[in-house]
């Protein structure tokens, strides 16, 4: 498959990347494996919340990456997690016809784990499921044409407290141990929606 870079709007926040990227954290196998499981599980409710079928899938495909498989552009210093829109298309196929949209979830270990530092109330599962989840929502959204991926600030802002919303729900029937202050956390971390960037970091 070939992918083609379309640019991200808005990285004028992305300042000082090479220092950043000197001091960054990396998740390590062990998140990782906390990160599979999470994904397994956001992957399920959310398909079988939205009644997803796999052709629905083949049409908006989405990889969920980690520190270490992000593009410079993908990397920002604020937010735990963002989704980034690519057009890719098969490398047999020449028509226009056959591209699909695809989605990269681009993981901020980085911010995630300096989340964690400084949040005692937060464990790294939880919040990992909530990442994904929300980040898939997004997708979803976005893939049935519910909300606009290029869209002024209000529009991006009122989008962030629906998925909110969605993820809430979604997740609640699983009674998952220590979720509640994930979503407190992101309740008070709402304000200032960033090209659907979300969780922003605490400063
Ligand atoms: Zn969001």
């Amino acid at each position: 498959m070939q992918t083609k870079r379309t640019p991200l709007t808005k990285f004028s926040e992305m300042v000082n990347l090479s220092s950043y990227m000197e001091q960054a954290k990396r998740f390590h196998q062990d998140h990782k494996e906390h990160l599979n499981r999470a994904a397994i599980i956001a992957e399920e409710v959310t398909s079988d919340f939205f009644k997803l079928s796999l052709s629905h899938w083949r049409r908006a495909r989405y990889d969920i990456l980690t520190r270490e498989g992000l593009w410079a552009e993908e990397i920002c210093s604020h937010a735990l997690a963002l989704v980034a829109k690519y057009n890719g298309r098969p490398q047999d196929r020449l028509l226009g016809s056959a591209v699909f949209d695809f989605y990269r979830v681009c993981l901020q270990d980085h911010n995630i784990l300096k989340t964690l530092e400084q949040r005692d109330d937060l464990s790294l599962f939880p919040l990992l499921l909530y990442i994904v989840t929300h980040e898939l929502v997004h997708v979803v959204r976005f893939s049935q044409f519910l909300a606009l991926f290029e869209a002024p600030e209000e529009v991006k802002q009122e989008e962030e407290r629906r998925v909110h919303r969605l993820t809430q729900k979604i997740l609640a029937p699983l009674n998952v141990r220590d979720l509640s202050p994930v979503i407190r956390y992101y309740d008070d971390n709402l304000e200032g929606g960033w090209q659907y960037a979300d969780l922003r970091v605490s400063v």
